[in-house]
Formats: C-alpha cells, sequence, structure tokens
C-alpha cells in the first residue's frame, strides 16, 4: 500500500513515463490512504479499475452504433487528462487511438505505446512540430481547417502520399457547457473546397467537428453529422472519415445527463441518413467522458470561516473548473481517525463555499458544497469527478505546485448513467 507518489505542477508531459502498470495488486480505499499518508499536499486519487471499465463500455458502445461492415474508432482525447497512470489504464480498457494536439503529447503517447495510432487533430501545428510528429513519430493523420495549414502540412512532410487529412468543420454556436464554436473549423464553403483540395493529395480524408464540451443534448451531434453530409455531398468528395469530435457528459452534481446510449443512438440515426461510402470508418473524440469519474481530489482544511473553507487547493491548481467557470463537484468528508471505522460523521450537510491556498483572492469556489455542519481544520475532503481537466490545468502558481498520486479501488463519486457495465457483464 506504499506506492502513493509525489507530483509537482505540469510534470505529465515532461518525464519519462513509466510505460509498466504500476504496482498493481492490493489498492487502498480513498479512506485507507488518507488515513496512512496524513496528506497535506493535495492528494489525487486515480481509479484504474473505474477507467478501464468505463473505456471498455464506450468502445463497446460506439462500436456497436457505427456496427456492421463499417465500424467506429475511439480516439482519446489526451489533452484532458495525460498524465501516465490514466493512460495505462485507458489502454488496459482497450483504447488504441489518441487524438493529440502538441508535440509533448505526441512523444509521451509514443513513447509509452509504440503500437498506438496517432492522430494529430490540433488544426494549427507549429512546422517543426508537424515535420517531426511526421519523420520520428510516424504520424500521418492531421487535421487542418485552412488552404495556408495544407500547404504547411504538404511542405513539412516534403509532400507526403501518405497523409490522412481531415477537414475541421465549424459549427453554429450550440448549447454546450463549454461552447467551441468560436476557435477552429472552417465555415462550410471553405471545407467544401478544403476537402476537395485534400483528396487530390492524400490517400484518407475525411470531415470532423466538435459540439462543445459537456453536451448534453444527444440530437446536437445529429445536426452536426446532417451539416457534415451536406458538406461532404457537395464537394462529391468519397470521405474516408467522419469524425463526430468529443464533447459527451458526465454526472456533476447538479446535472444528470442523459444515458450514454441515447447520444449513441443519435450518432447511429445521423450516420444512417447519409450516403457515405461504405468503408468509410467513423471516428469520436471523448475526453471528460472517459476519465472524469476515474480520479477524486483530497484536500485538507486549513482553516474555517464560517461557511467559508480554506483548503489546499484551487484554481490555480486542480480546481480551475470550480472557479469561473462555476462547476459543483461532488464531495465527501473523510475523517478516518473518528470512530472504530472512521467516519464518525452525524452531523446534517449544509453550504459551504472554499478559498483556495493562494493569496489571490479570486482564488475561491462558491460551490456549494454540501458537507456535515462540522467541518473542521484538520479535516480532509474528497472532491468526485475531476479526471476531466482538472490535474493538467494546475500551475506553480504561489509555490502550491506539490501533490501526490496514489491509485484507489474505490468507485466514483458519482455514476453517470450508462458508463457503467453490470458487475454480471464485466
Ligand atoms: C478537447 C477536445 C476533445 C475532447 O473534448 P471533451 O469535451 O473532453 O470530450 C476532442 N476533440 C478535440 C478536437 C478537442 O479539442
Amino acid at each position: 500500500m506504499g506506492f502513493i507518489r509525489p507530483r509537482s505542477a505540469v510534470t505529465p508531459l515532461r518525464r519519462a513515463a513509466n510505460t509498466s502498470t504500476a504496482a498493481v495488486g492490493h489498492r487502498p480505499s480513498v479512506m485507507q490512504a488518507v488515513a496512512l499518508h496524513r496528506p497535506e499536499d493535495p492528494m489525487h486519487c486515480i481509479r484504474p479499475g473505474v477507467l478501464a471499465e468505463t473505456a471498455r463500455r464506450f468502445v463497446g458502445a460506439f462500436g456497436d452504433a457505427t456496427g456492421g461492415a463499417r465500424g467506429g474508432d475511439v480516439l482519446y482525447a489526451v489533452k484532458c487528462n495525460p498524465e501516465p497512470a490514466v493512460l495505462r489504464a485507458l489502454w488496459d480498457g482497450g483504447v488504441r487511438h489518441f487524438d493529440v494536439a502538441s508535440l509533448g503529447e505526441v512523444r509521451l503517447v509514443r513513447q509509452m505505446f509504440p503500437e498506438a495510432e496517432l492522430h494529430y487533430m490540433h488544426p494549427v501545428k507549429g512546422r517543426q512540430a508537424i515535420r517531426q510528429a511526421y519523420q520520428q513519430y510516424g504520424v500521418r493523420d492531421f487535421v487542418l481547417d485552412s488552404m495556408d495549414e495544407l500547404r504547411k502540412l504538404m511542405e513539412e512532410t516534403d509532400e507526403a502520399a501518405d497523409l490522412g487529412l481531415i477537414v475541421r468543420l465549424a459549427l453554429p454556436k450550440g448549447n454546450a457547457v463549454y461552447d467551441l464554436s468560436g476557435k477552429f473549423g472552417a465555415q462550410p464553403d471553405e471545407a467544401v473546397r478544403l476537402l476537395r483540395a485534400v483528396r487530390v493529395v492524400a490517400p484518407k480524408v475525411g470531415v470532423s467537428f466538435h459540439v462543445g464540451s459537456q453536451m448534453l443534448e444527444p440530437a446536437a451531434y445529429e445536426r452536426a453529422i446532417a451539416l457534415a453530409g451536406r458538406v461532404i455531398a457537395e464537394s462529391g468528395v468519397a470521405v474516408d472519415v467522419l469524425d463526430v469530435g468529443g464533447g459527451f457528459p458526465v454526472s456533476y452534481p447538479d446535472v444528470t445527463p442523459p444515458p450514454l446510449d441515447d447520444f449513441m443512438a443519435a450518432i447511429a440515426r445521423g450516420v444512417a441518413a447519409l450516403d457515405l461510402p461504405a468503408h468509410c470508418r467513423i471516428w469520436c473524440e471523448p475526453g471528460r467522458a472517459l476519465v472524469a469519474a476515474g480520479v477524486s481530489l483530497v484536500v485538507q482544511v486549513m482553516k474555517r470561516r464560517g461557511d467559508e473553507l480554506f483548503i489546499n487547493d484551487g484554481v490555480y491548481g486542480s480546481l480551475s473548473d470550480a472557479g469561473v467557470p462555476g462547476f459543483r463537484f461532488p464531495v465527501r468528508l473523510l475523517r478516518p481517525f473518528d470512530g472504530m471505522f472512521g467516519g464518525g460523521i452525524e452531523a446534517e450537510a449544509v453550504p459551504f463555499a472554499f478559498y483556495g491556498p493562494t493569496c489571490d483572492s479570486a482564488d475561491r469556489m462558491n460551490g456549494p458544497f454540501l458537507l456535515p455542519a462540522d467541518v473542521r481544520e484538520g479535516d480532509w475532503i474528497e472532491i468526485g469527478q475531476l479526471g476531466a481537466y482538472g490535474a493538467c490545468l494546475r500551475t506553480a502558481f504561489n509555490g502550491f505546485d506539490q501533490a501526490r498520486l496514489v491509485e484507489v479501488a474505490d468507485r466514483p463519486l458519482l455514476e453517470t448513467p450508462g458508463h457503467r457495465i453490470s458487475t454480471q457483464a464485466a
């Protein structure tokens, strides 16, 4: 039970990844890990079993939805959580494709999984990044949303004849929690021109889009697929790939999304309505949905002031989504030394706000986070659903860059409908 590891901010992409599965065998519970280590630094609790199970379920559901002769590939969006232990668990769950967006991500994944299929899905890439990804790391698939980027790709691969070129399509502003419509993507007319242009130079071409992150409406995928279908039809190009992007939602305390199968059904309907070539593969690029439930964070209460708790992690650490974006996360109080079996918590739950450890008064999280009324200095709090866009956004601001990493056996603090395979079937 001693496999806790230290972790400072911004390291996952900088260090040599440990490519072997870390110390499997007996994993402690979160409560046991807290009792053993009494962590004064934030402690990241990775649930490899949950991550692998979620990946297996997602890959299976997407394969079924895009089934038959066609078939679908699930590309994990690495930016969401590049922690090697997380990548390893997803690989164990059957993920073989990775959506990478920087040379750092390319290197990390290639080093861990020599056989992985890497897809460079950032529409604006550095020239040296393209050259190295192509020449040193075997990347063949690249996304683009402009003629300038196409020119760059051809120049930096010395006019390679073995590229997969995917045209990123802009979508009208949608209603995702994180709208992604403003920054990337070609407008339909431009996408038509780009598709015709890439067909001339690449043996594999396709269309991609992103409906926005934490998208709660299954029909958004159907609409986006229909738009992609109109662009493809107008171009007259036989595409090899249709990539429906990421955005699949998970549960948070005030949000229960429709079941995963509703999203899969919407994608299946959307694809069935198009006249795609028989060999065309369907891709998706989930980030959040694969990893959110698989990591939680244990913080310690440094001070209580009424209904405000000063804790040892905050918006400059792993909790940036709890700051201005105002995400609420599931929480539970951990008091391992009270009572015979830990716990000893009887007080009624009341709302609290958090302050992070830095000296910036903006380092505040309004929640509300429901915790027992008698929370006090020295208590630990577990904060769930932090596997997505949590630890990867940490900074070293104000010197609060130390954290611990431990692999645990617990279930998630919140389940997302359709993410869990029944125990019998697993
Ligand atoms: C961030 C991103 C994803 C993952 O999005 P989620 O909402 O986490 O599923 C997928 N594809 C692209 C191009 C992205 O930028």
